[in-house]
């Protein structure tokens, strides 16, 4: 008998969490490490959210309350993201979660029978393909395209719809490639959802980054269109937009109050409720006039930052970088650096069980924290399946102008030292 059940071992992880030990390991070598890891804004939480929040332990919001998430909070959700989207919500179809996670692995569980399909963003944020074997479905990647600006049209994903398709996830922007869909595109999309899929397949849409939108692009949510507001889960919440990961309030909006009330159960079963206080919190960053100015700040900041990254990492040779559309990361190809370094060969002559866990970019990614101290992620931490051959890195830009230039001066030199690369991997202890 063994001590785990089987399918814990189907379970995946996002990476991101796992870099934090070995940025601490390199830190007590005595080395500043720039961190290009990190997926949460770099700013705080704006004033007049923090003091909502105290201000409601002030008024002994402490205990527990609804599970489907406090009434004020789910009629302001509905209000603004029914307003955004030209559509009708009732605070019934809004189901508040810790976060903008929970609803991922909540509706593969809800909607996925073993056996069922489902169709996902690769690369994409991981844990859309790290639960789908969890609950006994099939992965689906959806490979997002370089040359197509990392959106994805009617055309790629009509294939991967069948008759086992039972849920497609949509992020835009995206995380890792701050790729935005066109009306066009999210248009091509739902015809052939539209055309191909039953009533009952879901379109779960991720749009946790729809205020962090540069050039002036409005977002545009596949829900909108006809038809699809019927078919689509919405989930967006408060981690991205107003810089509030610890916050951990996010929210899906479901096509039917039914649906609602299981992920409420679901809620029950696992959490009861989420803290009243954030909830009140989250309800003020929603419709308070001072939220827009403070998102605005922020999203310049990215866009500066943004343009010098893009400049910066095109200037080195052997990695090219498109200009991301929204989102706060850039993604760079460093295919050519790889090869410059000798990483595609270190990686073929690695030993065949380590070679399954790593990749060229993989090597690449910890040569640069561990000979040069710039955190980033390599490819394989936004999906693993078909990533062989696939060279990127995420650079997160939530980190301040002057570290950002350090580390493109860091990264410059990392990808010219084919030497100290040949004796990092001879070392052979960080490879993974
Ligand atoms: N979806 C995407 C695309 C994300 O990037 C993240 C966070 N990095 C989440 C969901 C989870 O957000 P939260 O922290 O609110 O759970």
């Amino acid at each position: 008998m063994s001590l785990f059940a089987d399918r814990v071992g189907l379970l995946g992880t996002e990476n991101a969490f796992k870099v934090g030990p070995h940025i601490v390991e390199v830190e007590s070598q005595g080395h500043r490490v720039i961190r290009c890891n990190l997926g949460e804004p770099d700013f705080p939480l704006p004033a007049h959210i923090r003091e909502e929040v105290k201000s409601a332990l002030d008024r002994d919001l402490t205990h527990y309350c609804d599970p489907q998430g406090i009434l004020p909070l789910r009629q302001a959700i509905a209000r603004e993201m029914g307003a955004r989207r030209g559509l009708s919500i009732a605070p019934e179809q809004v189901v508040v979660f810790a976060g903008a996670k929970p609803p991922i692995g909540f509706c593969q569980q809800a909607y996925c029978n073993p056996g069922d399909a489902v169709v996902y963003p690769s690369p994409g944020y991981p844990i859309y393909e790290s639960f789908i074997r969890y609950v006994g479905a099939e992965p689906v990647p959806l490979h997002l395209e370089e040359e197509q600006g990392f959106a994805c049209t009617g055309v790629q994903i009509e294939p991967l719809v069948t008759r086992r398709t039972k849920l497609v996830f949509l992020n835009f922007p995206s995380n890792p490639t701050g790729g935005v869909a066109t009306r066009d595109q999210l248009e091509g999309i739902a015809e052939v959802v539209r055309a191909k899929a039953s009533p009952d397949v879901r379109v779960y849409s991720d749009e946790i980054y729809e205020e962090i939108l540069f050039d002036g692009v409005r977002h545009e949510s596949i829900a909108s269109l006809p038809g699809m507001a019927e078919r689509t889960v919405i989930v967006s919440g408060v981690s991205k937009t107003y810089s509030w990961t610890g916050g951990r309030v996010g929210w899906a909006v479901f096509p039917t109050a039914e649906e609602a009330a299981l992920f409420k159960t679901l809620n029950i079963n696992v959490y009861s409720c989420l803290p009243a206080y954030n909830q009140m919190g989250a309800k003020l960053a929603l419709e308070s006039p001072e939220s827009p100015p403070a998102i605005r700040r922020m999203v310049s900041a990215f866009a500066e930052r943004r343009d010098l990254m893009v400049r910066g990492l095109n200037a080195i040779p052997g990695i090219s970088c498109r200009t991301p559309g929204g989102a706060f990361y850039v993604f760079p190809n460093v295919a050519g650096a790889c090869e410059g370094l000798g990483a595609m060969d270190a990686w073929r002559r690695l030993p065949d069980g380590l070679r399954g866990q790593t990749s060229p970019s993989t090597l690449f990614q910890m040569f640069l924290l561990y000979r040069y101290q710039v955190a980033t992620m390599d490819r394989r931490s936004f999906g693993v399946i078909g990533a062989e051959g696939r060279h990127y890195l995420r650079l997160s830009i939530a980190t301040g102008l002057e570290d950002l230039e350090e580390a493109l001066v860091r990264i410059a030199a990392a990808a010219r030292d084919s030497e100290g690369f040949r004796a990092f991997v001879k070392e052979g202890t960080r490879l993974s």
